[in-house]
């Protein structure tokens, strides 16, 4: 489980002493250098790096980077608020030890994900770690219920690097297909064995339908932590695809034309170590709050889009009839309904139980997609929100009968400003770095066309 304690300058108790001993057995293992790693506003990864030796310090006191970063656009420029995106000012990024690894695909590093404090030693209101920290904790304080999360990862896998940054599949063989497993046979092989040695308990791996893609997904975890393994994974998925002259993209569209990668979002509520979406008097055997909680999200779906499919070329890939979940319906296994309701298999129910929200792309930071999920579905368990009927098969042929997700980032948007649900769990800071960020992503592809927009997020994600 993670802490959900802040942490405190000069270390919470026991951290230091822990610290000290990891960083001797991370150097006896030949590891030089710890990642510090955290996701920003527009879903990018940012980084920094201390020696293994430096590691007792920095979970004492934390290493200094700029505030800057939360309104970074993809391409590294900046845009700002009114509190942010001044070149003022420091922020201290502090390791949770819990989840730090040696990293198996990149021989001398470890990782950790961090939280980010001020110098004073305050939560940093726009680190979103945190908010997804404050959201759990809240949920299981106000509410008595915890949650179990997984994020599924898809991406493609091209021949690279090439010249012009054009993408290239590294195989050719058909969706699902035999021969593409067997063309890249070493390639994921190492994959699996970098994920076990570093703790990632991979459920599936397989070759999926877009050309050269793949998908590997993982065993659910706090959300806190299934966040984390998110951004953990994803290091690895790139790291061993170098190793073997391959490049990946996690972009929501590789190229204008078909289907995209997902970041589908598996998640289940829990109260005193029951499953709320099992063995309850509702449909499928969800409980009365399983039903509500699923409520909320699709209510608030078209303004959670811009939290979970947060970059222009996520519209790229929230199209009908490719999974992508882009009707605001709900389905019983159904692959084209925004929220898929997962019963699991018989035997298993109690435990396999969950919601599948698919409209979330890898684009997406997954800390502000899961607190802003769980916020919408609690608002949804607060005001017993009735579930509506579900759907069956394809709801592109149910016409106006169904509501489709917004079709442009602008869109997503407006409806995120008008969300005083979502804005409130966010806060002021964080809510306003979300909707600047997302102007600016707007403004930066302005004038492009569909594969422009397609290459200008291939490798950034
Ligand atoms: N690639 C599809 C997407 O963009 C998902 C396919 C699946 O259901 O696994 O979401
Ligand atoms: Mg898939």
């Amino acid at each position: 489980m993670t802490t959900l304690a802040d942490p405190v300058p000069g270390g919470r108790p026991g951290d230091v002493e822990r610290a000290t001993a990891l960083s001797g057995e991370l150097s006896g293992r030949g590891v030089h250098g710890v990642v510090l790693a955290y996701v920003d506003t527009a879903g990018i990864g940012r980084v920094k790096a201390v020696p293994t030796a430096k590691l007792a310090s920095a979970a004492a006191w934390g290493v200094g980077m700029s505030p800057v970063f939360d309104t970074f656009l993809a391409d590294d420029s900046i845009v700002s608020t009114d509190v942010l995106g001044s070149p003022d000012g420091d922020l201290r990024l502090y390791p949770d030890l819990d989840q730090l690894v040696a990293l198996a695909g990149q021989p001398g590093w470890a990782w950790a994900p961090v939280d980010r404090i001020t110098q004073d030693g305050e939560r940093h209101p726009a680190c979103s770690r945190t908010f997804l920290r404050r959201i759990v904790a809240d949920a299981a304080e106000r509410h008595g219920i915890t949650f179990r999360a997984a994020v599924e990862i898809e991406w493609a896998v091209g021949r690279g690097p090439t010249a012009d940054g054009e993408f290239v599949p590294a195989v050719s063989g058909p969706a699902y297909g035999a021969v593409r497993q067997v063309e890249l046979s070493d390639y994921t092989a190492d994959l699996l064995a970098a994920c076990a040695a570093q703790g990632v308990d991979v459920e599936q791996l397989h070759p999926e339908y877009a050309a050269g893609q793949f998908e590997i997904s993982v065993g659910a975890l706090d959300p806190v932590a299934a966040a984390d393994r998110s951004v953990l994974v994803r290091q690895t998925v790139r790291a061993v695809a170098q190793r073997h002259g391959l490049v990946v993209s996690f972009a929501p569209a590789v190229s204008a034309q078909g289907v995209g990668n997902g970041g589908h979002i598996h998640l289940s509520g829990w109260r005193d170590g029951a499953n709320l979406h099992s063995g309850g008097a509702g449909r499928y055997g969800m409980t009365a709050e399983a039903e509500s909680f699923a409520a909320g999200i699709l209510t608030h779906l078209p303004a959670l889009t811009a939290v979970t499919a947060p970059s222009p070329a996520s519209h790229l890939r929230l199209k009908p009839s490719q999974w992508a979940g882009v009707f605001t319906t709900w389905g019983h296994e159904t692959r084209e309904a925004a929220v898929r309701v997962v019963t699991g298999t018989a035997g298993l129910r109690d435990q396999a139980a969950n919601l599948e929200v698919k409209p979330v792309d890898l684009a997406a930071n997954p800390y502000l997609a899961l607190g802003c999920l769980i916020a919408a579905g609690l608002d949804g368990v607060t005001s017993s929100a009735p579930l509506p009927e579900e759907i069956t098969g394809d709801p592109a042929r149910l016409g106006e009968a169904v509501r489709r997700l917004p079709t442009s980032l602008a869109e997503s948007v407006e409806e995120f400003r008008e969300d005083e649900r979502l804005r409130t769990a966010l806060g002021p800071v964080l809510a306003d770095a979300v909707t600047a960020v997302r102007l600016g992503e707007i403004a930066a592809v302005a004038g492009l066309d569909d594969e422009r927009i397609a290459a200008a997020y291939r490798w950034k994600y």
